[in-house]
């Protein structure tokens, strides 16, 4: 056993089928009497129908959540936050919506509860960010951590089976990264690697069916793994790599993540043996990254980065800025191999 040093975060989260009824005694428990509930304006109805679960609780909506968290958005909503007097932000939705209560508590330290509705994991960390500028921003702050989760699988049965597929792959790369990570330890690679199993075993049971919801309830039972592992420890190349392509090239993220994720795995292969044997494991597979390329295809995800509109040109910009800076990552950062990468999950071929 390598040494290991294991920091145990905050946080409550209440799981299972109809638990957003739960909503308003949480709110109570939190001491707080005015929330403010955000969603983005696709997801407006369930904002609405939230706010009248919680009744006299319900401060009001603010349904204007974007992806990225844009400053100006973030200005808004803190506005209206105040203006509104809340004392508790409630975030129903995915990882743009999370964001946007990040950037409220990261402003007035306001309590967030929040409501996941896909299996991105935002909900499990301190990390937060803002894009200024065309720029976007990360940091780690204790204050913007959800103090409270709910996760009712019932709550993703409309979540469209394309954006299930990447989502959930998304939530794997978090799973994969945690399982190697510099600051690993053992609590967390349980964690990581049941993640893995659970989500692997439930999204092909979504896509034949996108209402069972047996699959949506195992799904987010290993985003919520997926997303603490996230919160825990360190990611590294991968992460940097669709951090990179995402910021440069305005591209989709879970998307980006479910391209990237079998080679990036493939570049760290045989500088980190034990992860690579239990990701493969976990996915029933014999090798790690070529069992996440077929899980990916088995899922009928995009796996090529030109589908996205990523042009061949831009390749050599992307590998310069992904291996500019030094980061911890198991297999030294070498751009030459970057790039070979970025060619491999451009075209869609296979991990090589
Ligand atoms: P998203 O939140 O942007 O949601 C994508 C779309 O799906 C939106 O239109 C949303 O309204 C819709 N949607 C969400 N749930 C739905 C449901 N159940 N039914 C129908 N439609 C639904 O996408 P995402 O992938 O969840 O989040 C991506 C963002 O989260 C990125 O900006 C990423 O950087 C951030 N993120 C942050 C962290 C963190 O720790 N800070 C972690 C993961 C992701």
């Amino acid at each position: 056993m390598r040494p290991f040093t294991y920091d145990q975060l905050p946080g409550r989260v209440v799981f299972g089928a109809g638990t957003l009824a739960c909503l308003p005694d949480e709110v109570v428990r939190l001491g707080a009497e005015r929330a403010i509930v955000l969603s983005t304006p696709e997801q407006t109805a369930v904002a609405q129908n939230v706010a009248r679960h919680l009744g006299a609780r319900s401060a009001g909506i603010f349904p204007k959540a974007v992806m990225h968290v844009p400053i100006e958005t973030a200005r808004e909503a803190r506005a209206e936050a105040r203006r509104l007097n809340a004392d508790c932000a409630i975030a129903v939705g995915g990882g743009s919506t999370t964001g946007l209560g990040k950037a409220i508590a990261l402003d007035s330290g306001l309590p967030i509860i929040a409501v996941p509705t896909t299996y991105a994991g935002s909900e499990m960390t301190p990390i937060w960010g803002l894009t200024e500028g065309g720029l976007k921003k990360t940091g780690r702050d204790p204050r913007v951590l959800p103090r409270t989760v709910i996760y009712d699988p019932t709550l993703t049965l409309s979540l469209p089976a394309a954006l299930s597929a990447t989502s959930g792959m998304n939530a794997i790369a978090h799973c994969v990264e945690a399982l190697y990570a510099v600051d690993a330890n053992p609590i967390v690679s349980m964690w990581a690697a049941e993640g893995i199993r659970a989500l692997a075993a439930a999204l092909p049971a979504i896509m034949a069916r996108p209402d069972d919801l047996a699959a949506r309830s195992d799904a987010l039972y290993g985003a919520w793994l997926a997303g603490a592992s996230l919160g825990a420890v360190s990611m590294a190349l991968h992460h940097k790599l669709c951090h990179t392509l995402g910021g440069t090239f305005n591209l989709p993220h879970a998307e980006t993540h479910t391209i990237v994720l079998p080679h990036a795995t493939a570049y760290n292969r045989d500088a980190a043996p034990e992860a690579m044997a239990r990701i493969a494991h976990a996915l029933g597979a014999d090798d790690a990254a070529l069992g996440l390329h077929a899980l990916a295809q088995r899922l009928g995800a995009p796996t090529a980065l030109r589908t996205l509109g990523v042009q061949e040109a831009d390749l050599d910009r992307a590998a310069d800025i992904a291996s500019r800076e030094p980061y911890p990552n198991p297999r030294p950062i070498d751009r030459a191999a970057i790039r070979a990468l970025l060619q491999d999950a451009w075209s869609g071929a296979p991990p090589s």
